[in-house]
């Protein structure tokens, strides 16, 4: 399991995450960013540091959003 960005970053790319993730597993791509499915240790810091409410752990990923757990995937070439 990891955490994954979703949809309220596009557009937003605060990078608030990218601050507080302790193992820098948050990479910045085109349009928003990734977090590394195998470097996260899902500690969970990142979720209050977004202030568009954009990550979630991968289960609980909203039904709407869903492709955007292949999409942090795809990014790292997984
Ligand atoms: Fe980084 Fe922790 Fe967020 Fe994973 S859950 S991306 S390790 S801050």
């Amino acid at each position: 399991m990891a955490f994954v960005i979703t949809q309220p970053c596009i557009g937003t790319k605060d990078s608030a995450c990218v601050d507080v993730c302790p193992v820098e597993c948050i990479y910045e791509g085109d349009d928003q960013f990734f977090i590394h499915p195998d470097e996260c240790i899902d500690c969970g810091a990142c979720v209050p540091a977004c202030p568009v409410s954009a990550i979630f752990p991968e289960e609980d990923v909203p039904a709407d959003q869903q492709a955007f757990i292949a999409k942090n995937r795809t990014y790292f070439g997984l």
